[in-house]
This record gives structure tokens, sequence and C-alpha cells, in this order.
């Protein structure tokens, strides 16, 4: 069955599991939620389960329980908003009024920063591997709750805002299954709708 989530004045969805994490600052005066990027992100990559993702973004992962984190993620400060994992549970780390660190060097057609603008939104997944339907039922009730309660007008993938840097989410995200369990028009695919010429 398809959730039904609420934002809070606060930026928090109660529904969700929250851990507040340190990884975030004020957006810029006047920056207002806009866009929702998705990824994926697996820790270690392509295994699933084990809560290391949640570590990551509250800056408590041991670095030396597995090469990749070793080679890859120490001293990295990193977060989203919020996780989806592989059943669907929803948990946050960020405030939605906050700017979270999980774009990058990134540009929505030519409008740098992302993260100042965009609200992040990672998948337990890889570029491998089809997402779950409790993830895209998950996406989708908590893309309609984002959109309620900030001016979201666009979705992008991340491989979207940072072509050639990043991949995710991956060959596998079934965008039109995100569309039509949204109910979004095309306009807010941007990336997979071109606007008529006139
Ligand atoms: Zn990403």
């Amino acid at each position: 069955m398809k959730p039904s989530f609420i934002v809070a004045a606060d930026g928090w969805v109660a529904a969700a599991r929250q851990f507040p994490s340190p990884n975030f600052e004020a957006r810029p005066a006047g920056a207002v939620p806009t866009l929702i990027v998705v990824h994926n992100i697996s820790l270690p990559p392509g295994e699933f389960g084990g809560g290391a993702i949640a570590d990551l973004f509250l800056n408590r992962l041991d670095c030396d329980a597995h090469p990749y984190y070793a080679s890859h993620l120490r001293g990295v400060r990193v977060s989203a908003h919020f996780v989806i994992l592989r059943d669907g549970a929803l948990e946050q780390f960020v405030s939605c009024n906050e700017r979270a660190w999980h774009a990058g060097a990134s540009s929505f057609f030519g409008r740098e920063r992302c993260n100042d603008f965009s609200i992040g939104i990672e998948l337990e997944g890889s570029d491998t591997t089809a997402f779950e339907p409790a993830q895209y039922l998950t996406l989708a009730a908590l893309s309609q709750a984002l959109a309620a309660h900030y001016p979201i007008d666009a979705l992008a993938g991340h491989s979207d805002i940072a072509p050639g840097r990043k991949t995710d989410p991956g060959p596998h995200f079934d965008w039109a299954r995100l569309q039509r369990e949204t109910s979004f028009p095309d306009q807010y695919f941007p990336y997979r709708h071109r606007p008529t010429a006139r």
C-alpha cells in the first residue's frame, strides 16, 4: 500500500525515522526547494542493509571496516535529506528547510549549486540492480508530500545535474513509473520530457 507523508513546518516528516545529521547548513537567503534530486547509494557498494549509509551521514562510519570506505570515504562529510531503504522504509537526516550535502558540483539547466535549492533523496540501491516496488511507493508519496509543502517544480537524477561525474540513480531507475505513481505532469521531468517548441 502506498504510504502517505506530511512535511511539518520545521521541514521534518514525522513518519520518517529521524536521524539528525550535523552535515547541513542554512540555505542561502531567499532559496527555497524547487527541485528533487534522486540518487542511489549502497555501502559497501552493491550490498544492502547493515546501516552504513546512516553511519556515513552521521559521521560515525568506521572507515577501517571496509577497503572502499578507507579509500573513498575517510573524512568525507555528506548527507541527504532522505534515504529510502530496500523495504521502502523512510529515514530523514536533514530538515528540508536546510541545505544538505548530496549533489556536489552540479548544474540544473545552468543554475549551479543544486544543493542550495534542492531536496536530496537516496534510494538504497545501485546502478546494476532494479529498485523495489516499495521504494517507488515511498518515493512517490514523499515527492507528493514535498510538492504539497514546497514549490517543487522539477525532479532530476544526480546524473542529470552532474553528468560525467555521477551515474546515479542509474539505468534501472524507472522514471516513467515514478511519474505514473506521482501523477506529476511532464514538465516536472525536464530531462525526460522536452518542452514542445513554440
Ligand atoms: Zn548521487
